[in-house]
């Protein structure tokens, strides 16, 4: 009880103690007095209620006199505004409210004392002691005497800083969302659980061709799965019942243009605090770019650039495929042209791509829709003939052949040359499903059997006979390729080297790598044995990309132990026509940057001219990584001048055949010297192979041969004895 409403208690209650002897009789002034007493303690006691629940109340309350002044403030107001009740009482008002609210707030205490409004209700921020602001929600009504002459105001005021602060943080997220949302460069949709969109983006309209307003407008999901039976109906399932977070698929849509577009879709689910499924988030990217893109690639990867007719690769694929279906009939049929190299050698080879090229387009045109028809490479085509039997395969192969040989007549020699091809048929399923051949076998099969029409007389087809020895053969070619993988994954081959030897100074300036494959009991097998099968069969890739692999890690090794060294290593002919394998080449070297001038790569003359835009970008990039290139068994093919001058190569090396007889052979000693002569004038160097005594040394010194190699300098040996012994040193 304040000390005001105690005095003024006390005051009434002498008040009546002094008018008590004016009233009739002691008792009932002693009864007045007795009820006054009574009355006094129940107020007093009212008073401490109602001040206890004023000084605890958990919000904040001011009693505000006429003036605006604080005259009663509690403990919560005073927690509120960070000051003390002291400095509270008498303090006014629009001295704690923020001065842009100060003329509001005078006008509100007018009008609650004209009456005009009841109650003030209002947000505001009121300045603490420390200079801060505390945002509070405030509720005045203004407090009548008995004539209705107002007495003070009466103000419950709460602290809503926290609550304004998380509205605040909720609109900011609310806003980002929705920027995020909008502006997103991916489609995105929120959809209700029965796939109903409930909010689209700019990016979704765009994807879809439709407005934001037909497809919200849309019965059913148009980003949903279009029937219940697909896998995607199972994820959506899935997703629903929590057993996955989200999915993603990629599929076509139908833009509203008419024309489809590839999409990514993205789907998870929003559940609330209590794990209820809420909506769906569905996100939507346009990848059509990037599936043409891969389409583009894919088919770069399956097809074979100069016909557009499908790879070895591709083409081995397709085969094992039409196998695995099992059917009873079917053939695998290989055509290779007939003396192709003489078109090569006396057209050039742009008139050779020009044949092979017509070639392909002719027997396109020619296959059955449901055949299969690929290039192995060179001058070497493959069909899958399917649903035939022998007869039929032979029918439909003769017809390819006559096609050729009609059609295919090469024009631009002084006389036109007529063009034929010999083919080998193997016929699939045959002796049923016991007798089952894996492609790889077919293919083998339909190899020798054109080797049969060859050695027959070329310009015919021959079907893969089941005899004794063409089984033997068969047998024999697929060990040899079974042997050949399992050395490429087994570390089966094995490096030899022969020194190239500076014949001015008589060291060892290189080493030439040469290839052996161990055999069953550990003897050495010569690269002659298997090579060949290697080509035919397409294997000549990776041995060649082992060797190089092999040689690039060596050049590393020896460089870090100090003890560097120079390598030479061959690239098959079919190797330099192959873009994959010139690439992982490449990508084999910028891993591993040999030492400039370090690692020289060999290719027999016949291959580069085989290929010779392909071999001269492969030399470009090889000058660019520091490496050299040699051409090998030089003057062996006919075109070797004119091709001299299309390659940038470091080094000639002159085929052997011109040293074996050197000393005895006046037309060899002329042929090296005219070599030597366009090395020289090319400013190059070149290498005599098959140095076999000193006489042909001395004789190649005189010459002006500048490098050599033969079992005279050198013989192959082991590589790894060159490393581990003073071997480098030695040569
Ligand atoms: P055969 O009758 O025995 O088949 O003799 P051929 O002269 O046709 O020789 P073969 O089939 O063994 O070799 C095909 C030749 O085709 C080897 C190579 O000189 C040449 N060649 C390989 N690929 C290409 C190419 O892409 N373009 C051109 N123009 N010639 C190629
Ligand atoms: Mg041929």
């Amino acid at each position: 009880m304040s000390v005001k409403e105690e005095t003024g208690f006390a005051r009434v209650a002498a008040a009546t103690r002094a008018i008590a002897p004016l009233l009739a009789g002691g008792a009932l002034t002693h009864v007045l007095v007795r009820r006054l007493r009574a009355g006094q303690e129940a107020l007093s006691r009212a008073q401490l209620q109602f001040r206890t629940a004023f000084e605890e109340a958990p919000i904040g309350i001011a009693v505000v006199g006429l003036d605006t002044c604080f005259t009663e403030v509690n403990h919560a107001l005073c927690e509120m505004l960070g000051r003390t009740r002291e400095q509270l009482v008498g303090l006014s008002v629009l001295e704690l409210s923020d001065p842009s609210d100060r003329e509001e707030t005078r006008e509100a205490f007018r009008a609650l004392v004209e009456g005009e409004i009841e109650v003030r209700r209002a947000e505001r921020q009121f300045l603490r002691a420390d200079g801060s602001a505390v945002w509070c929600s405030l509720r005045s009504a203004v407090v009548r005497d008995g004539d209705g002459r107002p007495l003070h105001f009466v103000s419950q005021i709460e602290d809503v800083s926290e609550r304004r602060r998380s509205a605040a943080a909720l609109a900011e997220a609310e806003e980002r969302f929705r920027l995020a949302f909008e502006g997103a460069p991916i489609g995105i949709a929120l959809t209700d659980l029965d796939g109903r969109l409930l909010r689209v983006n700019d990016a979704l309209c765009e994807i879809t061709g439709a407005s934001a307003e037909e497809l919200l407008a849309a019965e059913h999901d148009p980003l949903g799965p279009a029937d219940a039976a697909t896998a995607e109906t199972g994820q959506a399932q899935r997703l629903l019942h929590g057993e996955i977070r989200s999915y993603r698929l990629e599929r076509r849509i139908v833009h509203a243009t008419g024309r489809s577009a590839w999409v990514s879709l993205s789907v998870s689910l929003v559940r609330d605090v209590d794990g209820t499924p809420r909506y769906c988030i569905k996100q939507l990217e346009d990848i059509s770019e990037r599936k043409r893109f891969e389409g583009e690639l894919a088919y770069l990867a399956d097809h074979d650039p100069l016909t557009g007719l499908y790879n070895r690769r591709a083409f081995q694929r397709e085969l094992e495929q039409e196998v695995a279906r099992g059917r009873p009939d079917g053939a695998v049929v290989v055509i290779d042209l007939d003396h192709f190299k003489d078109i090569n050698d006396t057209l050039g080879h742009a008139a050779g791509d020009q044949v092979i090229g017509r070639v392909a387009h002719l027997l396109a045109r020619r296959v059955r829709r449901q055949d299969v028809l690929g290039r192995l490479g060179g001058d070497e085509f493959a069909a899958v003939l399917t649903g035939v039997d022998g007869a039929e395969a032979e029918r439909l192969t003769n017809d390819l052949l006559s096609l050729v040989r009609e059609q295919s007549v090469v024009v631009g020699a002084e006389h036109p040359i007529g063009l034929t091809a010999s083919a080998g048929i193997a016929l699939l399923g045959r002796g049923g499903p016991s007798a089952a051949r894996s492609g790889d076998e077919l293919l083998v099969s339909a190899d020798i059997a054109l080797y049969d029409a060859k050695d027959g007389g070329r310009d015919r087809c021959a079907i893969s006979s089941e005899t004794q020895v063409r089984q033997a053969q068969m047998t024999e070619r697929m060990a040899w390729s079974q042997r050949m993988r399992d050395a490429l994954e087994r570390d089966g081959f094995v490096l030899f080297q022969q020194p190239v030897v500076d014949l001015a100074t008589g060291l060892p300036k290189s080493h030439e790598l040469l290839l052996r494959m161990r055999g069953e009991d550990g003897e050495l097998i010569p690269p002659a044995a298997f090579l060949p099968i290697a080509e035919r069969s397409g294997l000549i890739a990776e041995i060649d990309r082992w060797v190089v692999r092999r040689a690039i890690a060596t050049l590393q090794r020896q460089r870090e132990l100090g003890r560097p060294l120079r390598l030479a290593v061959n690239l098959s002919g079919a190797s330099v026509s192959d873009p994959d394998l010139l690439d992982a080449i490449q990508a084999e070297l910028l891993a591993c940057p040999p030492e400039p001038g370090s690692l020289t790569f060999e290719v027999t003359e016949t291959a580069a001219i085989v290929n010779i835009e392909q071999a001269r970008a492969f030399a470009a990039m090889l000058a660019e990584l520091g490496c050299e290139l040699a051409l090998d068994d030089f003057g062996a093919g006919f075109g070797s001048f004119y091709y001299l001058k299309r390659l940038p190569f470091d080094y000639l090396k002159i085929d052997g055949d011109f040293i074996r007889q050197l000393t005895t052979s006046h037309q060899d000693q002329l042929v090296v010297r005219a070599i030597v002569a366009i090395a020289r004038g090319l400013g190059k160097r070149t290498v005599a192979e098959f140095v076999g005594d000193e006489a042909t040394l001395v004789l190649l010194r005189e010459l002006g041969v500048d490098d050599g190699q033969g079992f005279h300098l050198g013989r192959p040996a082991p590589l790894e004895e060159l490393l581990s012994g003073s071997g480098a040193l030695r040569g």
